[in-house]
């Protein structure tokens, strides 16, 4: 886990990216979809600086979709199962979330 990536990303040019949809023009809700685009290259790896978000973990039961909190232990959600289980013994699939913080930047 944690290769960078590399790849184009397009770019608005600052002019025309705000205009409301108006004649022969889609739209998006109030942002026109006509926009000049350049293209610049973009990495993104996971964000491992000291200032980065921390990683999260929960546990979601796939029966009632109950949630446990969100934990940077991933052994508290765990835990957290095992009480869900004792209370609901029908209860057999959960789904982990992982939260990981993730940071892109532009190569100059
Ligand atoms: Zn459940």
């Amino acid at each position: 886990m944690g290769r960078p990536i590399r790849g184009t990303a397009p770019a608005h040019s600052g002019r025309g990216t705000e205009r409301p949809g108006g004649y022969g023009q889609r739209a998006v809700g109030a942002v026109s979809t006509r926009a000049v685009l350049r293209y610049e290259m973009w990495t993104l790896e996971p964000d491992r600086e000291p200032d980065a978000e921390p990683t999260t973990y929960a546990m979601q039961c796939a029966v009632d979709g109950e949630t446990s909190p969100l934990s940077e232990d991933f052994v508290e959600p765990q835990n957290w199962v095992l009480r869900h289980c004792g209370q609901h013994p029908s209860h057999h699939t959960y789904r982990e979330v992982i939260t990981r913080p993730w940071r892109s930047w532009r190569r100059m």
